[in-house]
């Protein structure tokens, strides 16, 4: 294992505030700054468990609810370290863009997902062996010991190391043999970060459904030097076998749904948890009211996850009211969404652009009442996303070969 550049217990940001306010991101982003250059380059992939999360950013959750931007995490380290120190971090933080960009082309991927997570929760219900595997590797009684502290690091905490997230999709796939759609739900179900493209693309990746035949095997050796041999499953994990297959399913690319613009000069803000920045969003017009869409719980309402989301939506409403001046009601069914647009007045609501998935659904159903009262609800696409995601129509390396540019567009080199 590559030295750490520091003592880890020595730092005083160690151990993470989870809490779901842009402040607390804020913080968490200049408390890692100064880790963010080579020393990230060199020990990220270590997992050196829960109380001590030094070498990494841990910002995922804020920025996966874009209480904290790309585009600020980007600057303040370019700032700080300039592109060739920090480039492998500012590569990470755009493969949540690639990602992001590659399912936004490709929703037939996600349609899928959801069609077999479906069928498969179903047939858990009447195949009582499947239904007990799954019982053991959710409740982390699988024996395996590294796997089972992780369920209760996922399940109270909500967060996991990406080493131990690559880690635990292998061994849920490959060692227990159980489906990888239901260990996505899984995961869905309790991160605090949950992001529907970052969270079915990387299963997909580790299965070996992304880069067709190309699956990510989970060594005892290499968790014993990745987890300062805090475990060591010698024997105990599946290290052979092959990539998962799937029916044929259309990769694509397809086009990307064009961005939409406002035309009036006043309008209502809605906002929803795949974007709570209010802030920077790119309004051409003034904002006459405000209200925030709150979606029903996906995982358990008290866990880690839904706290962290649904004190984000506060603290994005109150900003909302800063910001704007304006009353920012929580809105929680669709039904209250439409009631709170229609009776301000106004002929057109911008909303943050959400890409596909359970907000975006939502988000069309509404647009569509909305056309009945021939109000538009209008979806801003961030230059940010505009940039990146027409950039993901194949792998990786064509967004990374295009990071200086990038980069330099935002102002930085
Ligand atoms: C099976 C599996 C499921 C995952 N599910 C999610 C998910 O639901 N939500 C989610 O945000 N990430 C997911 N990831 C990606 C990654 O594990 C987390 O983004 C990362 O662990 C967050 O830790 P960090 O903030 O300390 O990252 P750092 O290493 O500090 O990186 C900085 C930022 O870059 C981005 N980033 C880093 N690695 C990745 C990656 N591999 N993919 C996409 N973005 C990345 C994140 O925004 C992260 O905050 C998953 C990975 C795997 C293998």
């Amino acid at each position: 294992m590559s030295p750490l550049p520091f003592d880890p217990t020595s730092q005083p940001f160690s151990r993470v505030d989870w809490t779901g306010t842009r402040a607390a991101g804020l913080a968490r982003l200049e408390a890692f700054l100064p880790a963010a250059g080579t020393a990230y380059t060199r020990t990220r992939n270590s997992d050196l468990g829960p109380d001590d999360r030094s070498n990494v950013s841990a910002l995922s959750p804020w920025l996966a609810r874009r209480l904290i931007t790309e585009e600020e995490v980007v600057s303040r380290v370019m700032a700080s370290h300039g592109f060739v120190k920090a480039e492998k971090f500012i590569q990470e933080v755009y493969w949540r863009s690639y990602w992001k960009g590659w399912l936004e082309m490709r929703p037939q991927v996600l349609a899928r997902f959801n069609q077999d997570r479906l069928a498969l929760n179903q047939l858990v219900g009447e195949d009582h062996e499947l239904a007990q595997r799954l019982s053991r590797a959710k409740t982390g009684e699988t024996g395996i010991a590294c796997f089972d502290t992780w369920v209760r690091e996922l399940t109270t905490l909500g967060w996991l190391h990406n080493h131990a997230r690559m880690w635990f999709a292998s061994i849920w796939i490959f060692t227990l043999e159980l489906p990888w759609q239901l260990g996505a739900d899984f995961f869905f179900k309790h991160l605090l970060d949950a992001d529907v493209a970052s969270n079915t693309l990387s299963w997909r990746w580790v299965a070996g459904l992304h880069t067709k035949g190309k699956h990510y095997v989970a060594r005892a050796s290499n968790i014993e030097t990745h987890t300062s041999a805090r475990f060591n499953p010698v024997g105990q994990l599946s290290e052979s076998a092959l990539p998962l297959n799937e029916p044929f399913l259309e990769m694509g690319p397809g086009t990307l749904p064009t961005g939409e613009i406002l035309f009036e000069e006043r309008v209502g803000l809605l906002l929803h948890g795949d974007d709570l920045h209010p802030e920077s969003l790119p309004l051409t017009a003034k904002v006459m009211g405000a209200g925030l869409l709150r979606l029903p719980e996906i995982g358990p309402a008290a866990g880690a996850k839904n706290k962290f989301l649904r004190r984000a939506e506060e603290d994005a409403c109150t900003r909302l009211e800063h910001a704007f001046n304006v009353d920012a009601p929580l809105l929680s069914s669709l039904e209250d969404a439409l009631n709170w647009a229609l009776g301000l007045g106004m002929r057109e609501i911008a909303t943050p652009y959400a890409p596909v998935g359970p907000i975006a659904w939502h988000l069309a159903d509404l647009k569509r009442a909305l056309a009945v009262h021939s109000v538009r609800l209008v979806r801003l696409r961030r230059p940010w996303d505009s940039r990146t995601w027409p950039l993901a129509t194949g792998g990786f390396f064509k967004l990374k070969e295009k990071l200086p540019n990038l980069v330099r567009d935002l102002g930085h080199l």
